[in-house]
This record gives C-alpha cells, sequence and structure tokens, in this order.
C-alpha cells in the first residue's frame, strides 16, 4: 500500500457552524478530518500545517506549506502529498507548489465549497478523492493538482470560477486533465512541467487589475513604495492606455519587473496592433509577458523568478527562458484503479 501525506492548512474542508459566532470558523484538527476517510485507505502520515481560512494567508505562510509539502515529497516512502486547503486562495498555492517543489510525488490540493454544518457537505469526498490521485502511478511526475468534485486539474491552468458553487474549479479553455471515476483514477491528458528552483519569494510585487479610463497612480503607488515587480492584468490579449506608458517606461528603466497578464479568464497575452499601449509597444519597451497565466498566479511566478534572480537582466532571462505555454500538453492514455 502506499503512503501518503496530507497536509492539513484549514478553509472550509475543516470548519463547521458555530451558532455563537453567527458563522462556520475554523473547527477540525488533521485527525478529525482524516478520521472520515473510509477503510483500506492508502497509509497516511497527517500533519498539522496550520488551521486558518486561507484570506488570512501570508506570504510567510505559503512558503511554510511549501517547505512541508517539499519535505514529504522527498520522503522516498511518501508517493503523494495531499494539501487540505481553503478554497479562495488556493489555485496561487497550488501553482506555487508546482512551480517550485521537485520530484515525482504529486502534491495534490483539496478544500471544499461546503463546511461540516451543510447538507451535501463535499469535503469528506474532496479529501478521499484527493488521497486516491495522490497514492496513483498516473498521477506522479504531474507536480500540483487540485481536485475537486471529482475532476484533475493542472495548478497551472486551475482557477476558482464561481464564489459558491462545489464545481466551482475549472480550467477555462484547456478542462480537467482527468476524473476520479468511481473505482478509478483516470488522467488521460499529461503536462510538461516547469520548474524554477528558488530560495525564497520577493513579496515587493504588486498586482493591478486594469478597467477602462483607469488612471496610472496604483502603479505610481506600487512603485513609491518600493515594488520590485509589477504584474498588470491588461485589457484583452495586452493593452494598456496610452497614458500608461509613461509610469511603465518609467518602471522598466529603475529596474522594476513589468509583467503583462489579462484580464481576460483564459487565452494568451498577444496582439498584432501596432498602435500605442498594443502588445507590441510593450514588447519593444521590455515588459515580460504573462505564459498564460492569470493575474494572481503571474505574481506567484514574479515573486518566484525575483526571488531566485540576481538582478532585473537574470529575473527577465529567466521569465523568459522557463516560459511553457499549454502547447506542451499532450495525451496519453493511462489509468488506474485503487
Ligand atoms: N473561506 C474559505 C477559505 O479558507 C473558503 C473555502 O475554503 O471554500 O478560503
Amino acid at each position: 500500500m502506499p503512503k501518503v501525506a496530507i497536509l492539513t492548512t484549514g478553509g472550509t474542508v475543516a470548519m463547521r457552524h458555530d451558532p455563537a459566532r453567527g458563522g462556520a470558523v475554523p473547527a477540525f484538527s488533521a485527525a478529525d478530518l482524516t478520521a472520515v476517510l473510509p477503510p483500506g485507505a492508502p497509509e497516511l502520515v497527517v500533519e498539522e500545517v496550520c488551521n486558518l481560512p486561507s484570506s488570512h494567508f501570508t506570504l510567510d505562510d505559503l512558503w511554510r506549506i511549501r517547505e512541508r509539502a517539499a519535505a514529504w515529497a522527498a520522503d522516498p516512502e511518501v508517493a503523494g502529498v495531499v494539501i487540505t486547503h481553503g478554497t479562495d486562495t488556493l489555485e496561487e498555492t497550488a501553482y506555487l507548489l508546482d512551480l517550485t517543489v521537485p520530484g515525482e510525488a504529486p502534491l495534490v490540493l483539496t478544500g471544499a465549497m461546503r463546511t461540516a454544518s451543510e447538507v451535501g457537505a463535499d469535503g469528506p469526498a474532496n479529501l478521499w478523492a484527493a488521497v486516491r490521485v495522490a497514492a496513483s502511478p498516473p498521477a506522479r511526475g504531474l507536480g500540483a493538482l487540485v481536485v475537486l468534485n471529482d475532476e484533475i486539474h493542472a495548478a497551472r491552468f486551475v482557477t476558482k470560477t464561481d464564489t459558491l458553487s462545489p464545481a466551482t474549479f475549472q480550467s477555462p479553455g484547456w478542462g480537467p486533465l482527468g476524473r476520479v471515476e468511481g473505482d478509478r483514477v483516470h488522467i488521460p491528458w499529461r503536462l510538461e512541467r516547469e520548474l524554477i528552483p528558488c530560495p525564497r519569494l520577493e513579496e515587493r510585487v504588486a498586482l493591478i487589475k486594469l478597467a477602462v479610463g483607469m488612471g496610472a497612480e496604483m502603479m505610481e503607488d506600487a512603485l513609491a513604495r518600493g515594488a520590485r515587480g509589477v504584474v498588470i492584468e491588461a485589457l484583452g490579449a495586452s493593452r494598456v492606455p496610452p497614458w500608461w506608458l509613461p509610469v511603465i517606461e518609467r518602471a522598466l528603466a529603475a529596474g522594476v519587473a513589468v509583467v503583462i497578464a489579462s484580464r481576460c479568464p483564459s487565452g494568451r497575452v498577444w496582439d498584432a496592433y501596432g498602435y500605442p499601449g498594443g502588445h507590441r509597444t510593450l514588447r519593444e519597451m521590455g515588459c515580460l509577458f504573462s505564459p498564460g497565466l492569470n493575474g494572481p498566479k503571474a505574481r506567484i511566478r514574479l515573486m518566484v523568478v525575483l526571488g531566485a534572480a540576481r538582478d532585473a537582466a537574470e529575473a527577465a532571462a529567466l521569465w523568459n527562458e522557463n516560459r511553457i505555454e499549454g502547447e506542451h500538453r499532450c495525451q496519453q492514455s493511462s489509468s488506474s484503479c485503487i
């Protein structure tokens, strides 16, 4: 029987309604969470890293989860690692692990949209599915995966799409890599993994979402506060208003990395326009471009790249060198029963 490590970090999956507080609050220990798993589960080792709503996580918390996941993933007796997590920021932790934790052991993140006090609580089923995926041979080498609602998503593409639905996690434009189907873990798609070894996160990275007619004050403000990187969720396939160009120019001249992502839920950032503020202008100025990542994940990648690089030139080289876009996806047919 393979051994699976479960790291618990909190989130709705560990919450129940508390009448005194008028709502759901963290309630379950790691042992309580795993007590619901059926007999015949793989051998489990369980560690509670923290018990917080994921909206309360600091970057130090994220790094601590990364360190613990990396330690378990390096244990040769552990087939895979499950991380229970609040759904609000789960995709960012998943992508950080995907990008920075080496090894073949899958890192499977899961959570719940309904607390244990609600009818149809999805936590136990999601946890059980995540354990089975973590123990399954086809998940090996796939990096970080997000398993909820019986779907298996790649950390790079998955995002929380709905505020309340149990089917909230989707990979827009790509779909899931696989599914948990009754007694079977089926993963017909594989994704080439990108790893960037890094000793720390550069925390001084801002994320700014653009909207029509918006002034560039937020970017000015980020620079004034000492940002080392700025991710702009730009309009469409990578456009900013022309009045943003001077501040972007100033940031680049000061060695601040500027990454252009898109506020669209899916798609590559590239366009064929020649007017000011389009992709061409931004590329010629020296901006970097998100390899199909949404704004929050492009921010994680920039924090990793800036944490690993010694200067702006090295950061730009690392950013571009490691770009993997969706076309590296290839088909494979394999499945596993456990
Ligand atoms: N508030 C929760 C969190 O910790 C939401 C969830 O887990 O679904 O992110």
